[in-house]
């Protein structure tokens, strides 16, 4: 079972998330529990949490095909001291949120260096941040996705990846996710059958099937290795619909929500049907 969707809507409440995917077809979804472009929410009243309750259990949502992204705003390796507390009580705050509307897992992109460190010494203070988030909050996985290097991102090279999970402490509640389309701009080939697998038994040897906790499913404008985010629709990109037939068979990618970032969401329904036909 694949629990494909797309990153749907969650305005007017969260509570609306469920209902938008079930009125395209979608086995699962991803949401940002709030506005993901200010630092300040207001806290979720109890009655918005039994709202979103009542619609995963009326769709047939369960956890663990619902991948919540956080806010764009949080650095977890920002250089400076400030920025880096900022963005940490703003990530306790997006766990708790999850936690409070039964979700078990948080989606986040791994920071930015700034150009004002290394690295290396960023990625140091990722794991410091989420190892401090661990301690702090429970019952939410954190889920680390890869970018396509754009400016001074991290997260571009597996590595990457390897090297928080290396540092945290309770790998009970870290996993990943990749996006089909930052992994094909940052270098990694999954056009062909010998590319694909080439890529995902390095992403298996370097990282980790057992971390996979979601992928998000996206054709690719810019061109292998170019370190450049620009998704497209399935099959009108770079990739090709080749790419997502080899996930969608693929059977170390079952069980974990497949969401779509595609920029025309007016066909979502189409790309979730055209994924399903897939499966077999
Ligand atoms: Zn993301
Ligand atoms: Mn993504
Ligand atoms: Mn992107």
């Amino acid at each position: 079972m694949k629990f494909v969707g797309a990153h749907v809507s969650a305005s007017g409440g969260v509570f609306n998330a469920p209902i938008n995917a079930h009125n395209i077809g979608a086995k699962g979804f991803a949401l940002f529990t709030k506005n993901q472009r200010q630092w300040k929410a207001k806290p979720l009243e109890n009655s918005v949490i039994d709202k979103f309750h009542q619609n995963m259990e009326k769709f047939g949502f369960k956890p663990e095909s619902v991948l919540p992204h956080d806010s764009y705003l949080i650095n977890l390796g920002h250089p400076e001291d400030e920025g880096r507390t900022k963005s940490l009580n703003a990530f306790i705050d997006e766990v708790e949120r999850c936690k409070l509307l039964g979700l078990d897992r948080l989606n986040f992109h791994p920071g930015s260096h700034l150009k004002k460190i290394s690295e290396e010494e960023s990625l140091n203070l990722v794991v410091d941040s989420l190892n401090r988030t661990l301690d702090q909050t429970s019952g939410v996985s954190l889920v680390i996705e890869n970018t396509a290097g754009q400016g001074s991102n991290l997260g571009y090279r597996l590595e990457h990846l390897a090297h928080i999970i290396d540092g945290v402490e309770d790998k009970s509640r870290i996993g990943v996710c990749i996006d089909t389309c930052h992994f094909f701009s940052s270098g990694y080939d999954i056009r062909t059958e010998e590319s694909y697998e080439k890529s995902m038994s390095e992403f298996d040897r370097v990282v980790g099937f057992k971390y996979l906790m979601g992928m998000h499913i996206n054709d690719s404008k810019a061109k292998l290795g170019s370190r450049v985010d620009r998704h497209h629709s399935l099959g009108e990109g770079e990739l090709g619909l080749e790419t997502f037939k080899m996930i969608m068979r693929d059977p170390r990618i079952d069980n974990i929500p497949l969401i779509l970032e595609t920029i025309d969401d007016s066909i979502w329904r189409e790309e979730i049907e055209l994924l399903l036909s897939f499966e077999n």
